[in-house]
């Protein structure tokens, strides 16, 4: 009798214990998913306005569906500076209400570039989309967060942000004052260190028009608080003549979200510490000498300007592949995605981190 006793007793506690631990990192579906994405037998390279960016667009959506998460299409015309950049695209978005009707926004693209750069887009941003469906999926299977979390897949960002400005564009004044922040998923990883950026605290052009320009850095202080107290080695960049430490360009989803006055954060994998093209401005990922025409250790940089073809970068190149992913990078997509996963699962279960105003006047 007594040893039943003591047998229920470890069954109930393994069984507490296993729901605490419960967000075991979900590396096989993801590696699944971005191989449909942009593995060889998978989609590959998303367009704007392909047959291939709406097949991806289909993956998306059936994915946050069959999660029983209730997703949108939001179609829009691409057009691009009054030009047509592509015959049609579209948003897929999936919501999950929280304890409070404020929404917290996470975003990531899911087209890429052109075949003929020879990229896959692995990095470039199946990788980050993988990534947010599963945290989707975690979310939705879990407690309800504190606020309505918004899931978006952007189309048409590598022509010129057009899904995200669409987005902000088609937003009712309702639904934008419900807005409390945006955190932006952009090739999180691939380049050597993790990091978070705010946007800049000067402002982007916001094609004219930056009274409500939003560079409040709160977002992205919370994440780097929050992942240095779970040891995560996310970081913010160490700044350069162009960009104060930890502040981004307008080069990404996140540009329309603070152009309309939203707080963002933006986590990329890439390393500052590389002299590129412009300087160490993050544009080179990587110090992994096979990816330069010429790599010198000490300088770390390129060893002759007028001679260096690959800089280092992936994202936009045919390093942005899976085979040479792997081969280059053994297991990096996944342990960095794994970080990605631990900070965002825990900054959404927590109630005080997603919050936005209330903490915002205090801080
Ligand atoms: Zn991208």
């Amino acid at each position: 009798m007594r040893l039943i006793k003591f047998f229920i007793i470890i069954v109930l506690f393994s069984k507490v214990s296993l729901a605490n631990t419960d967000s075991s990192f979900p590396s096989k579906n993801i590696m699944k998913h971005i191989e449909a994405l942009a593995g060889e037998s998978g989609i590959g390279p998303r367009i704007a306005g392909s047959e291939e960016e709406i097949q991806a667009a289909n993956f998306v959506y059936k994915q946050f569906e069959s999660a029983g998460l209730a997703a949108e299409v939001e179609p829009f015309k691409a057009v691009f500076r009054g030009k047509k950049v592509a015959e049609a695209s579209q948003n897929i978005t999936a919501i999950i209400p929280g304890h409070s009707t404020d929404v917290f926004i996470i975003g990531a693209h899911y087209d890429s570039v052109p075949k003929a750069t020879g990229s896959m887009g692995v990095i470039d941003n199946a990788a980050s989309i993988a990534l947010m469906i599963e945290l989707a999926k975690h979310i939705q299977a879990t407690k309800k967060p504190a606020v309505t979390v918004k899931f978006i897949a952007f189309g048409a960002e590598e022509v010129g942000l057009i899904g995200a400005k669409e987005y902000v564009k088609a937003l009712s004044k309702t639904d934008h004052a419900k807005i409390i922040g945006m955190l932006n998923l952009d090739s999180i990883t691939g380049g050597d260190n993790l990091y978070i950026h705010s946007a800049l605290s000067k402002g982007y052009d916001c094609e004219g028009n930056k009274a409500s320009f939003a560079a409040s850095p709160i977002y992205r202080d919370r994440l780097l608080a929050l992942a240095e107290s779970m040891k995560l080695s996310f970081a913010k960049h160490p700044g350069n003549p162009s960009y104060p430490a930890g502040e981004t360009g307008g080069w990404s989803d996140h540009a329309p979200f603070a152009c309309a006055g939203i707080p963002i954060a933006n986590i990329e994998a890439t390393n500052f510490s590389l002299l590129g093209r412009n300087g160490r401005d993050g544009y080179s990922q990587t110090e992994n000498a096979n990816l330069w025409t010429c790599y010198d250790p000490v300088k770390k940089g390129y060893c002759d300007k007028t001679k260096e073809k690959q800089w280092g970068e992936i994202w936009h190149t045919q390093f942005d592949r899976l085979d040479v992913l792997n081969k280059e990078f053994p297991n990096r997509l996944l342990t960095q995605l794994e970080q990605s996963y631990e900070l965002l699962t825990k900054f959404v279960s927590d109630e005080k981190l997603l919050q936005g105003e209330v903490l915002l006047g205090e801080e």
